[in-house]
């Protein structure tokens, strides 16, 4: 991987909803072999950038560059297919596939819904069972994600992004509503990816989870990013002490 180039840069960008501007004029690179957090009180923005990062919205103004490529109109397959992985607060996963085939289909997740079951083959399989026990989870490979604990479930949604080889990994919330063991699992994890290459941007509330993980973090407020640096020093930073004192 090209160490030069960020493997996620925007400019300028914002999006409005009505009169209201939910991300407005924000400037960020997302270097390879990077952890950078995304902090902000509710209504900041934070999931809005996410969503224009994954297409699921599409910028009113500004540029989007995914591994150096305009991006900002590109469809979410497309933006899957040229290395982007993201989870959600929620885990997303069927209850009526087994947990090794909710990740194989990883892939095929943002295609119109098939209702054929997939058929996975004898490599998908090795390989899929190769993610999941290095997550410690191979023992519920042929269970539903439905018998499975809330923790458990974010490391399957997890596992998928393993699985798609991402050079850009976006998560949200990892660490909430987990236990202090498995928010370990899932920083050893995070730092895994990230020696391997990978550019992750996390949205995350637990100052001291990001603290031990992120090498910079970004804060948002009303759109725009206010603060930028380490977790000490946006803390420190009278704007983002009164943004969420605002709250
Ligand atoms: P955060 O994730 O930081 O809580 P959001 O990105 O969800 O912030 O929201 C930022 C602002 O944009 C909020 O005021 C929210 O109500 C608004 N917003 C987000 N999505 C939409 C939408 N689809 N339509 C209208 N307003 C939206």
């Amino acid at each position: 991987r090209d160490g030069g180039v960020p493997v996620l840069a925007m400019r300028g960008l914002s999006r409005s909803f009505g009169g209201l501007r939910a991300v407005y004029g924000v400037d960020l690179d997302i270097a390879p072999a990077s952890v950078t957090g995304l902090l902000g009180p509710n209504g900041s923005g934070k999931t809005t950038l996410f969503n224009l990062i994954d297409g699921t919205v599409w910028p009113s103004s500004g540029r989007l560059t995914l591994a150096g490529r305009r991006a900002e109109r590109a469809s979410r397959p497309a933006r899957s297919h040229a290395g982007l992985a993201r989870t959600y607060q929620l885990p997303r996963l069927f209850p009526s596939l087994t947990v090794l085939e909710n990740v194989v289909i990883a892939e095929r997740r943002l295609s119109p819904p098939r209702l054929a079951l997939p058929r996975v083959t004898a490599a998908e399989r090795d390989r899929a069972m190769a993610v999941l026990a290095g997550l410690g989870l191979a023992g519920y490979a042929d269970v539903s994600p439905g018998t499975l604990s809330y923790g458990q479930r974010k490391l399957i949604e997890l596992a998928q992004v393993l699985w798609l080889d991402p050079v850009l990994v976006l998560l949200d919330e990892p660490a909430a509503g987990i236990s202090p063991a498995l928010a370990q699992r899932l920083a050893a994890i995070i730092r895994r990816l990230r020696a391997d290459g990978v550019g992750v941007l996390l949205v995350e509330h637990d100052v001291a989870f990001l603290a031990s993980l992120a090498d910079r973090v970004h804060v948002m407020a009303n759109g725009a990013i206010i603060a930028s640096g380490t977790v000490a020093e946006v803390s420190a930073d009278p704007a983002v002490v009164d943004a969420y004192l605002g709250d």
